[in-house]
């Protein structure tokens, strides 16, 4: 059922993809062989918040491909399976509506350096509005708490502005746990009628204790507790995508270690800046905090 939708979906991506004039063209043999792009792109729907995932078919076989999209680099790696490249990319929440340009650059096995563009059309999401109250150490933290905060910063900026080219996801992403979703990404909050935020992630609301999973293969780039995010895990996919896992009661991997997809990572809680237990999970590419309910919903290959 799921698939054969995929299918239909690939269809319109397919027919939607080909700019005109761009069209296959037979070669000298009288074969017929696609001398065009092909670039398709999930989900359909683009909005601010949207991760994106590319799958280009070039017109020849390449020695390398790379992207271009609002100033960041996608990177491509080549699934020989599919005869395709998959790159991760996302759009961020402040992105106005408008129609975007990727840019591909590739050198093929023949040494020829070749380009295409893609248009995308982005589109504006509506997101909620709510008012939560949190311990006020997090809205009036102390000098030494405000301290802890500023080093942390300093991590995190570290952690996050690193990229891994390489890709190391692969098939769909998949929900850490299995529970109701209590928060969704985008809500506008304010925090105890002072600190306003935007809520850069999925709540799961989960008793303390329950087992977390990974949301695919990656390498932990980040395992210990922190100030507003308390007990912490972030995974690095590769293709510069991140996955975040906030308020956990208990950690079980260790930094550098690689964990597989659905790979249990830690137990929830309710540790750093929170209203009670849950689980909080976000998807950061290249600095942008993308939507993970999105993300989830892919039917990948
Ligand atoms: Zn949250």
């Amino acid at each position: 059922m799921h698939r054969r939708l995929f299918f239909a979906l690939s269809f319109l991506f397919f027919a939607a993809s080909y700019a005109p004039g761009n069209a296959a063209t037979p070669t000298a043999s009288g074969e017929a062989a696609t001398k065009s792009w092909l670039v398709r792109w999930q989900p359909t729907l683009l909005v601010n918040g949207t991760p994106i995932v590319f799958q280009v078919r070039p017109p020849a076989r390449l020695e390398s491909l790379s992207g271009r999209w609002f100033d960041h680099e996608v990177f491509f790696n080549f699934d020989a399976t599919k005869k395709s490249w998959y790159g991760i990319a996302g759009v961020s929440l402040e992105t106005h509506p408008a129609t975007y340009l990727l840019t591909l650059k590739a050198t093929t096995s023949g040494g020829k350096e070749i380009s295409f563009e893609q248009k995308l059309r982005v589109r504006s999401a509506k997101y909620p509005s709510i008012a939560v109250t949190v311990a006020k150490q997090f809205t009036e933290p102390s000098p030494e708490q405000l301290e802890r905060i500023n080093q942390e910063k300093t991590l995190k900026q570290d952690v996050f502005g690193r990229v891994e080219p390489e890709r190391e996801w692969s098939r769909r992403f998949r929900p850490p746990v299995n529970a109701r979703i209590s928060d969704v990404f985008g809500t506008r909050r304010t925090f105890n009628g002072k600190v306003q935020s935007m809520h850069q992630g999925l709540d799961y609301s989960v008793p303390p204790g329950t087992p977390v999973s990974a949301l695919n293969a990656g390498t932990v780039l980040l395992a210990r507790p922190l100030f507003f995010e308390g007990d912490c895990v972030v995974l690095d996919h590769g293709q510069g995508l991140l996955t975040l896992y906030l308020h956990l009661s208990e950690i079980k991997v260790k930094e550098g270690e690689h964990v597989a997809a659905g790979q249990e990572i830690g137990l929830s809680g309710g540790s750093g800046r929170v209203t009670g237990p849950h689980l909080h999970v976000a998807v950061r590419w290249q600095g942008i905090y993308l939507n993970p309910a999105t993300l989830l919903a892919l039917k990948l290959p």
